[in-house]
C-alpha cells in the first residue's frame, strides 16, 4: 500500500508530467522533502538541511527548482520579508503573521474569504493578508 506521503509526492509529480518537466532525482528529493516538511524555508534553508543527505546537490539548483515549484502551484511564494523569497510547503489557503522580533512566519488559519471576482475593472485571482507585530512567545518573555 502507497503511503500518504508517497501519494502526495505522485500528485506533484503528475503535475510535472503534465507540464512536460522532467522528473530528475533532484526534483524527487524535493518534492519530497516539502510533503514531509510543512512550514517555511527560504532556498538556502532547503539547501542546507538537505545537502548533508545529498552533497551532490547544488544551491542553485535548489533556487531554480523552488521557484520552478512555485509557478506550478506546489508550494506558495511568499514575499514577507524584504529582499527574501520564502517558500510555504502548506499548500492550503491561509494568511501569515512575522514576528518582527524573532522573525518567525506563523500559518494563521482564515476562514474562506468570499474573493470579489472584479476590483475596479482587474480581475481578481487570489488574495494574501501579511500581518507583522510580535508574537505570543516574545510577548512572554
Ligand atoms: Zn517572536
Ligand atoms: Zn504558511
Amino acid at each position: 500500500m502507497q503511503s500518504v506521503i508517497e501519494s502526495k509526492v505522485q500528485e506533484n509529480v503528475k503535475v510535472l508530467r503534465e507540464h512536460h518537466i522532467p522528473l530528475t532525482t533532484t526534483r524527487l528529493v524535493l518534492l519530497r522533502f516539502l510533503v514531509t516538511n510543512r512550514g517555511h524555508y527560504s532556498a538556502e534553508d532547503i539547501y542546507q538541511i538537505l545537502k548533508e543527505e545529498y552533497p551532490s546537490l547544488s544551491i542553485a539548483t535548489v533556487y531554480n527548482n523552488m521557484s520552478l515549484f512555485a509557478k506550478l502551484g506546489i508550494v506558495q511564494e511568499l514575499r514577507i520579508e524584504r529582499d527574501k523569497v520564502i517558500y510555504d510547503t502548506y499548500p492550503e489557503p491561509h494568511d501569515h503573521f512575522l514576528c518582527l522580533k524573532c522573525g518567525r512566519i506563523y500559518d494563521i488559519e482564515t476562514a474562506t474569504r468570499s474573493l470579489p471576482k472584479e476590483l475596479d475593472g482587474h480581475v481578481v485571482h487570489s488574495a494574501h493578508t501579511y500581518y507583522f507585530g510580535i508574537c505570543k512567545d516574545c510577548r512572554e518573555s
